[in-house]
């Protein structure tokens, strides 16, 4: 049996009860239910990139995602179409796979690892593109109910690294619809101010959307945000905290200098903070470690929590605690971690 150190990018987590693997979207629900009809704890498992597992799970039975297969839909009349994923699909993989089609839509989220499945989950985004933008419906196990049942956008209620699921209504979702447009081998219009910056171009031009993708993977590497054997800081779970969002009385009380985005949320205008930023002036250097961890700040990113070599999940949770204090106590907010934290 393997130990969910070996199934996860941040490479913690003890050895569950069980492993289930399913390759058939049948034999998925099937192997999902059979473990939610005996009241077990589970875990619905995709690339484990958005996991930190405790180094205690053996109550735990994991069902890996591993169902495969893409059909394309034309819509009516258009440039549009319709792709359904089965949820095992790894994303990158998937893009690659649109910019083939030369369809516009997910070529902003190159490089973001894990499946398909998850991506719904906390509604993945990157370099100016969510999930959402291009998202039209997925098919969805409820755990309440253990009924099979379609969730739209409406039903999803998205937000920025949030989703009805992630908020608490459990299920497995089995393959995802998104519709993507064909701009003759164009990207959709550039919203992103780093890719536009790396072209320079303006914002709401379009590109070809290969150069797109492959310059955003460039950007991640940079940064440590794409997965790689030989770059010890792509140990991680990506960025380890959202950015908050904050009121803007309360953002007027921060120093001016800190980066702040206005954006729309369904209570009104708020600010978007970069957590990024915040921790770096709470005096959380790059590298960073709690002396004796084996768990550190990313070399190239203030944003990521990594494993430098065997570190335990109880020592990456001390330093994202310790990250929490320190932000807190400098400018009193409380940073929400961003990946799904299992058996603490
Ligand atoms: C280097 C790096 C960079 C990253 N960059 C980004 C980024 O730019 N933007 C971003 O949004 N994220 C980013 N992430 C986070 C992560 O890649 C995404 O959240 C991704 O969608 C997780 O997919 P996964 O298959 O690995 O999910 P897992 O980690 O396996 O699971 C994540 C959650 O989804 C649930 N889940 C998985 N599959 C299903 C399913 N079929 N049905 C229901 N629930 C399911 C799991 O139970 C768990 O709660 C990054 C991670 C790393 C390591």
């Amino acid at each position: 049996m393997q130990s969910l150190s070996e199934l996860t990018t941040m490479r913690v987590g003890g050895k569950p009860a069980q492993i289930i693997s399913a390759q058939t979207r049948e034999d998925l629900i099937e192997a999902t239910l059979e473990i939610w009809r005996t009241g077990e704890d589970w875990l619905l498992l995709g690339g484990g990139s958005n996991l930190v597992v405790a180094d205690d799970v053996s109550d735990l039975n994991v069902i890996k995602v591993e169902t495969k297969g893409i059909q394309a839909f034309t819509s009516a009349g258009g440039n549009k179409t319709l792709l359904r994923i089965q949820a095992g699909e790894n994303w990158d993989d998937f893009v690659n796979h649109t910019i083939d089609l030369g369809l516009a839509g997910v070529e902003a989220m190159a490089g973001i690892p894990g499946t398909v499945g998850a991506g719904p989950v906390q509604n993945i985004g990157a370099y100016g593109q969510e999930l959402s933008d291009t998202f039209v419906r997925l098919e969805f196990v409820d755990y309440e109910t253990h009924e099979v049942g379609i969730l739209d956008k409406a039903d999803l209620q998205f937000g920025y690294r949030d989703s009805v699921i992630k908020r608490g209504r459990a299920g497995l979702i089995t393959w995802v619809e998104l519709e993507l447009e064909s701009f003759g081998g164009l990207s959709a219009p550039i919203t992103s101010g780093q890719i536009a910056g790396a072209f320079g171009v303006n914002l709401g031009d379009q590109l070809p959307l290969r150069e797109v993708a492959e310059s955003v993977r460039k950007m991640r590497a940079s940064k440590g945000m794409l997965l790689s054997d030989s770059d010890p800081d792509s140990v991680s779970c990506g960025s380890f905290f959202t950015n908050p969002i904050v009121s803007h009385t309360f953002a007027r009380t921060l120093p001016e200098l800190s980066p702040r985005w206005e954006t729309l949320e369904d209570d009104g205008l708020t600010v978007k903070l970069s957590a990024a930023w915040l921790i770096e002036n709470s005096g959380i250097k790059k590298g960073f470690s709690v002396p004796g961890s084996k768990a550190a700040i990313s070399s190239k990113h203030c944003l990521a929590i990594t494993n430098r070599g065997g570190a335990s999940a109880n020592e990456v949770v001390q330093l994202a605690n310790y990250v929490q204090l320190q932000v807190s106590n400098r400018f009193g907010i409380t940073l929400v971690p961003e990946p799904n934290l299992i058996g603490f």
